[in-house]
């Protein structure tokens, strides 16, 4: 099955062979709730604890991708969620840093993940707005829910080189990849429209 899935999300025209190879090999079944868990090799997002959705595979391969991840580079993603994209990052060499803002996954994946064997650099129980100032600067950040603007600490944690991936919008998202070409130089590309639950703010 999950070669099957595999070849599906290739087939909506993913190529990096990293990014494949991870999602041949995670057992997503075990991200998600036993309800649906005779669904999890369908390509398709699906309901997880505290309202959140664990994102489809093409989805976390088509951020993955143009993260462009090598082996070693720190990553620094916000929503952990079901810790499914912490773990696809982690086959791929990544150290990932990982924050979440509802305490009930962060509790449930800081314990699963390990038990699985994947070892994140750190999970973080917080407020993905800020970034993490204290591990920057990152070679890539990968947002995981739909940003109504771009957080400035996001930005300014990129190293010259690194990668911002963030979906970008309130009710759709469109898929945003900044480089940043200098200090003070972003290159900015659009990349399509997604559908995420929000990126929560301290209001929400
Ligand atoms: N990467 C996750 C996975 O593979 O399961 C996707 C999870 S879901 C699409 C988005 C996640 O972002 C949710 O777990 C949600 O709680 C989290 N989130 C929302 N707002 C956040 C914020 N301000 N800071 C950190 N995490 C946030």
């Amino acid at each position: 099955m999950r070669n099957k899935l595999t070849e599906v999300v290739a087939a909506k025209g993913i190529k990096d062979s990293k990014v494949l190879a991870a999602i041949k090999k995670i057992p997503r079944h075990l991200f998600m709730d036993s309800s649906f868990e005779d669904h999890a090799y369908q390509d398709k997002a699906f309901p997880i604890a505290a309202d959140q959705t664990i994102s489809q595979p093409y989805t976390v391969a088509f951020q993955t991708e143009l993260l462009d991840v090598s082996p070693g580079d720190k990553i620094l993603e916000i929503g952990t969620g079901s810790g499914y994209q912490t773990a696809v990052l982690l086959e791929m060499g990544a150290a990932v840093y990982s924050i979440e803002r509802q305490k009930e996954l962060f509790k449930k994946t800081n314990i699963f993940l390990p038990k699985l064997g994947y070892r994140p650099k750190r999970l973080i129980f917080g407020d993905g707005y800020k970034g993490l100032p204290n591990e920057a600067p990152f070679d890539g950040i990968i947002v995981t829910a739909g940003a109504p603007f771009v957080p400035k600490p996001l930005l300014a944690q990129l190293k010259v080189g690194g990668k911002l991936v963030i979906p970008v919008g309130q009710n759709e998202q469109v898929m945003t990849l900044f480089t940043r070409t200098s200090e003070k130089e972003f290159e900015k590309k659009e990349l399509g429209q997604f559908r995420f639950v929000p990126l929560l703010g301290d209001k929400n």
